[in-house]
This record gives C-alpha cells, sequence and structure tokens, in this order.
C-alpha cells in the first residue's frame, strides 16, 4: 500500500534473505507484504494463520533486527492475515494476530516506554511529575520511588521511562530492569549454580534499580529477604531505586513489615484510569505510531469503550485499523464496532469469560495462570483454583466441562466439588466471601 512501508520492507528482506539463505527466505519471508508503515511499527501481511505463529515462533528476532537496520529505528511487527470475505473463518477480531514485540535493549529497556511517548493527563500527571523529577535527579530526589495502579495504567511505560532518561543524560551509568518475578529466578539460579556473589555483586552494583509488579513478592520470604539487602545497599550509596505494584505496599499481604516501611519511605504515587479525553489523546498518538490514519468519530468510538485499561485500549485500534487496512475497507464505526463485537460490551466493561476469570484470580494471588490450572496440589493452588471454578460458574455461562476442561481437564466432578467448597466458605469465613466480592468486582471491570 504505502511505498514506504514497502521500501523498508524490501530493504529488510534483502537483509534476512543474505541472513537466513534462500531456501528459508523463499518458504517463509518473499510471501510476506507490507501494508503500512508507522513511527515505530509496521504492518505486515503474511498468507495465513500458520504463517504468523511460525514466523512469530522463530524469526521474530531476526525480523525485527533487520526492520530495525532498515528503518534506522526501533519497530514493531503487527502480522495481519489476509481477509477471506464469507469463509467459514473466525470473526475478524480474532484473525489478526497482534505481536507486541518491542525490541528491548540490555538494560531490560522497551524502546517506546519513553517520557515523550507518553500522554499526561490528570489520571497520571502525579505520577508523570515525580517519574520525571526522579530522572533528573536520580538517588537524590524521591528514592525510592514507588508507583501503584491498575493492570495497562502506564506503570512499566513510566518507570522504564526513568531509565532511558538517565541513560540518555550518562551514557555509562547501569540501569537494569526487571520484573519481580525475573529477579527471583535469577537468584534462584544463583543459588543452585552457587553463584550468588555474582548475582550480588550485580544488583548492588547498578546506579538505577527498576524493579516492576513487586506485588508478586507476596509470601515469597527468601526473596523479600535479598530485595531487603540490595536495597540497603543501593539506598546506602544514593543510587536510585523504582518500584511498581498493583497496590499500595500496605495492601500487599504477606510483605515483611521492615519492606513496607522501606517502600514508602520515598514517594508514593499512584496512577487512575484515564479520562476520556487523555484516552482519545492516546489513541490519536498510537494512531500516529503505528502509521494508522484512523477517523475522529471511530477514535471516539474506541475511547467510549474501552475506559479501564489502556494496553487494551491500544490493542483495540489496532484491531480496527489492521482489519481495516487488510479487508480494504473504510474505518467506520460499523466496522469498529463489528470488529471489536467480541471484546467490548456496550457499556465499555469487558465481557466476563474464563480466561479473563483465570487471569484476574491469578493476578490477585500472585500466581501464575499456568499454576492456577494445573494439577498441582499445594494449598495455596488449590483454594484459588476452587475459587476460579465457582467464579467461572457463577460469571459465565459455561457448563461444568467446559469450565474442567479449561482447568487442565478436570472431569465435572471436581468442579462440583471445588463450588460447593467455595460455597461453604462463603457461608462460614467473611474473609473468604470479601475476597471473592473483591475478585468478582475486578472481573467484572467495576
Ligand atoms: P502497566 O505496567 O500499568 O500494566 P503499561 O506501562 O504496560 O501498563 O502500559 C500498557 C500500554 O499502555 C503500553 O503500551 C503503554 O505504552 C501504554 N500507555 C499507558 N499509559 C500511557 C500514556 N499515558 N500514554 C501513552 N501510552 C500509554
Ligand atoms: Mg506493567
Amino acid at each position: 500500500m504505502t511505498q514506504a512501508a514497502q521500501d523498508v520492507w524490501a530493504q529488510a528482506q534483502e537483509k534476512l534473505r543474505e541472513r537466513l539463505g534462500q531456501q528459508t527466505f523463499d518458504t517463509w519471508l518473499k510471501p510476506v507484504r507490507a501494508l503500512s508503515l508507522g513511527e515505530d511499527a509496521i504492518t505486515l501481511k503474511v498468507p495465513n494463520q500458520f504463517f504468523i505463529e511460525w514466523l512469530e515462533g522463530h524469526y521474530i528476532n531476526v525480523i525485527n533486527e533487520a526492520l530495525t537496520q532498515a528503518s534506522s529505528r526501533a519497530m514493531r511487527v503487527i502480522f495481519v492475515p489476509p481477509s477471506r470475505e464469507g469463509s467459514s473463518q473466525p470473526p475478524p477480531s480474532e484473525r489478526i494476530a497482534l505481536v507486541p514485540n518491542l525490541p528491548v535493549d540490555e538494560s531490560g529497556l522497551r524502546e517506546r516506554y519513553k517520557f515523550e511517548n507518553f500522554v499526561i493527563g490528570k489520571s497520571n500527571e502525579f505520577a508523570y511529575a515525580t517519574a520525571y523529577a526522579t530522572a533528573q535527579a536520580p538517588g537524590r530526589l524521591y528514592n525510592p520511588l514507588f508507583i501503584y495502579g491498575g493492570v495497562g495504567l502506564g506503570k512499566t511505560h513510566l518507570m522504564q521511562a526513568i531509565g532511558h532518561f538517565v541513560k540518555f543524560k550518562r551514557s555509562k551509568a547501569h540501569i537494569y530492569y526487571t520484573p519481580a518475578e525475573n529477579f527471583m529466578n535469577e537468584m534462584v539460579h544463583a543459588i543452585q549454580n552457587r553463584r550468588t556473589w555474582e548475582f550480588k555483586n550485580k544488583y548492588r552494583t547498578l546506579d538505577v534499580l527498576l524493579i516492576d509488579d513487586i506485588q508478586f513478592l507476596s509470601d515469597k520470604t527468601q526473596t523479600q529477604e535479598e530485595i531487603f539487602h540490595t536495597f540497603n545497599s543501593l539506598y546506602d550509596h544514593r543510587r536510585q531505586i523504582v518500584l511498581t505494584s498493583d497496590r499500595p505496599p500496605k495492601d500487599i499481604s504477606h510483605l515483611e513489615e521492615r519492606l513496607v516501611s522501606r517502600f514508602q519511605s520515598g514517594l508514593v504515587a499512584d496512577i487512575q484510569p484515564p479520562d476520556i479525553e487523555t484516552r482519545i489523546a492516546i489513541l490519536k498518538k498510537k494512531a500516529a505510531q503505528d502509521g494508522f490514519s484512523v477517523p475522529n468519530d471511530v477514535i471516539y468510538f474506541i475511547a467510549e469503550s474501552v475506559k479501564s485499561n489502556i494496553r487494551e485500549l491500544e490493542g483495540c485500534l489496532i484491531r480496527v485499523a489492521a482489519f481495516g487496512s487488510v479487508a480494504d475497507r473504510e474505518l467506520t464505526v460499523e466496522l469498529a464496532r463489528e470488529v471489536l463485537k467480541n471484546i467490548i460490551t456496550g457499556n465499555g466493561k469487558k465481557p466476563v469469560n474464563i480466561e479473563t476469570i483465570q487471569k484476574t484470580v491469578a493476578g490477585f494471588f500472585s500466581l501464575t495462570e499456568d499454576n492456577l490450572r494445573s494439577k498441582k496440589r499445594t494449598k495455596e493452588l488449590v483454594v484459588p483454583r476452587q475459587m476460579a471454578m465457582y467464579l467461572c460458574r457463577e460469571l459465565t455461562g459455561a457448563s461444568l466441562n467446559d469450565i474442567g476442561g479449561r482447568f487442565g481437564g478436570k472431569d465435572h466432578t471436581t468442579v462440583i466439588h471445588a463450588i460447593t467448597r467455595v460455597k461453604d466458605q462463603i457461608s462460614s469465613n467473611p474473609e473468604t466471601a470479601a475476597q471473592v466480592e473483591r475478585i468478582t468486582k475486578l472481573v467484572k471491570g467495576e
């Protein structure tokens, strides 16, 4: 479609041919066409759904590199399969695979997560201001900076923006971004391989340490201990620490008191869901970045439909725009409604399905979804798993067999047992009742 997209892709293809050899190239990359190009994303059309999986699974890193070289900037790839009108394909919204595979640098930072790409509104201006101030005087002003807020509201983006900024000012600064879960895995690995000294040394010599989603530490005693010492060591040397979480420090369950008090000792800033003006501004910026021209009424429709998660807001925009360009249809509100009908409901709330419930319950109890669905029978898994099954029954139209199937292939008697247990618990234990109520609200996006 656009010449620029085709030029960039043609150059990238040349590099891929050299890198992968003629045969691989002819099979997997030659048939791929460029559709559109934005500031930091390119939309590529592939022959079918299978290509998307194959390319993602095998060649995404080399494709990213080739595109970065060809366009002299970091690129994300949006793969779309061709539309086949009237065929027995799934609905359009499900046909479009999104590959949010931004390149990550050695500090763990994503290219796009910079201050200049962050739209400021009432809901996030305080967090933005404190993050910006922190970036200008790392280790001296707000230490630690603790940012908290709901899923998809920009915590990771802001935190990484601090890293980018410091790096830009002082290219030699040691900056490291890590999700708390990754910190724990690295620690466990170091212990197993008798490399704890290396591990400690790596973390304790940083200038800026960014630890994301610290609520994951709930209950992880040994990791908490290590974070405590890392924290003290960095703090004493006036190195900057930035933390994020989905809730304020004191609400993280089973977090040692001494960590709660340290996490609160600098500055705690929250991010709220964005208002309509901010959502519109974010969508406009995103459309420009991805190279889609989207009419205002469509932008407004999407902004009205998705209220509480910016990642979803962006996802909806890409789906609509990508579908429009693949099907070669004009972008209208009607088209947007059609493409998004399985994703959003009329009132802007998410439809409740088994997946949402599993995600929410796993998040609430700081478990992985895989563990939640597994057959493992440890106590910290059994209770959340039963609760998730109960909620699936209460909140979706799924049958007992469906539910069992989605929890690692359990039969319907197991599901009935789980539901009965949770019902008993709700009536006998006010704490469980309150938990179920809170999770239900989260699931419904209330
Ligand atoms: P969180 O870490 O809070 O779950 P992220 O930082 O991952 O959320 O943000 C989700 C997506 O929304 C990212 O693509 C991010 O760039 C985008 N985003 C969030 N807030 C903003 C904002 N204020 N302006 C522009 N993009 C934003
Ligand atoms: Mg995040």
